[in-house]
């Protein structure tokens, strides 16, 4: 189930299109810092986790903008549903991968890794992410004040994927990747 989503252009052009509303939101305003017009300064990724073809041999393209002063400069990063923070896997899969392995023995989440093309150690830091760094983030403590029913931070992302009903669903998880989109955003001087 998981392989089809992962496999399914259309769910990349959608999110595709998601990251391109969010990006247009969050640079109409102009530089975070200063208010200066902001100019597209995109940047190739290589996500991690989908079949090449489906982006072509060059990847796809990081939104991002660039503060137009001289002076200010600062690089503005928008919010993704493609994106997870800095990770080489694209979000979609670092979201299912922990979501499947919830429950699994470790034979059996090394035979989930070799479906995916994932490493166990990797998938053993993202599941500790989940329950450690996530849920102490504030994006954590404001998606949880909204829930009428709690999730517990050890049945995290799955328990959270299924407030959309069934938990590998592209509902389900385009709306967690929507919630998870602001960890991606960053605004930061250019080094
Ligand atoms: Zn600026």
């Amino acid at each position: 189930m998981c392989h089809a989503l992962l496999r399914d252009a259309s769910f990349w052009r959608f999110l595709q299109l998601i990251d391109h509303d969010l990006a247009e939101q969050e640079s109409a305003g102009g530089c975070p810092a200063c208010g200066a017009p902001l100019h597209r300064a995109d940047y190739p990724r290589k996500p991690r986790g989908v079949p090449r073809a489906l982006f072509g041999p060059d990847g796809v393209r990081r939104l991002s903008f660039c503060c137009a002063r001289d002076g200010c400069r600062r690089r503005m990063t928008p919010s993704s549903v493609r994106f997870l923070g800095r990770r080489v896997f694209a979000g979609a899969v670092v979201v299912l991968a922990c979501a499947l392995a919830q429950g699994l023995s470790e034979r059996h989440r090394q035979r989930l890794c070799e479906r995916i093309g994932v490493g166990l150690r990797t998938l053993e830091r993202w599941r500790r992410w989940w329950r450690r760094d996530f849920a102490a983030s504030a994006p954590w403590a404001a998606i949880r004040a909204r829930l009428a029913t709690p999730v517990e931070e050890q049945a995290l992302p799955r328990g959270l994927l299924e407030r959309w009903g069934e938990a590998f669903s592209a509902t389900s998880v385009v709306g967690l990747l929507r919630l998870l989109a602001p960890l991606s955003r960053s605004v930061r001087a250019r080094g």
